[in-house]
């Protein structure tokens, strides 16, 4: 039992020291959230309506459990199963994903990268996480798929983050594309 208290007074610091996102970045961040919704929404056509049926949220790092962050990734989704209020039979549950953006691993980058900026990158890693989702709504994906699948997935969506945001006049935009350049191409290449 005393073993546990330590590991568990050990974590806590670890995570109080997490860098987070200060105000000023939490709205540039929003900014991006709010456009990479409208993008994502008129890319696959759907209406405001059909859009809310998707249900989902975006937080950060100070927002987040424990268990949803993660070192290494930019962000990561975590699907929970909500039941409505209405109905007293088990059956009706539905998904709810939680977009948990890890304040630390974009400010390390931005910090080593310099050609990098906050709301483009986040814009990138949004659009690309709501992609996910709208798959995974449509069914065109699993969210339990094996890790081969995955990773086949991740092409596409990378491929489809890039189809949406090319072309727009955002800065530090084109530097996001050349991160993430080798998950565009084909499978194959990443193994060499
Ligand atoms: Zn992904």
């Amino acid at each position: 039992m005393k073993l546990f208290v330590h590991l568990f007074f050990i974590e806590n610091i670890f995570m109080a020291k997490l860098q987070k996102f200060k105000s000023d970045q939490i709205k540039t961040i929003n900014n991006s959230v709010a456009m990479a919704e409208e993008l994502v929404c008129n890319f696959f056509k759907m209406s405001a309506n059909q859009w809310l049926r998707h249900r989902y949220d975006v937080k950060t790092l100070v927002d987040l459990d424990e268990e949803e962050i993660v070192q290494g990734p930019f962000a990561q989704i975590i699907r929970y199963k909500g039941r409505k209020k209405d109905t007293s039979l088990g059956s009706s549950t539905y998904d709810f994903y939680k977009i948990c953006l890890q304040d630390h691993a974009i400010i390390s980058v931005l910090d080593r990268d310099a050609s990098l900026m906050l709301f483009s990158f986040v814009l990138y890693v949004v659009t690309h996480e709501l992609i996910h989702i709208v798959r995974f709504a449509k069914f065109l994906m699993s969210f339990d798929a094996s890790p081969d699948q995955k990773i086949e997935e991740e092409t596409i969506v990378h491929e489809k983050t890039h189809e949406i945001l090319f072309g727009l006049r955002v800065p530090g935009l084109k530097a996001a594309f050349e991160f993430y350049e080798k998950w565009r191409r084909p499978i194959d290449d990443l193994k060499i």
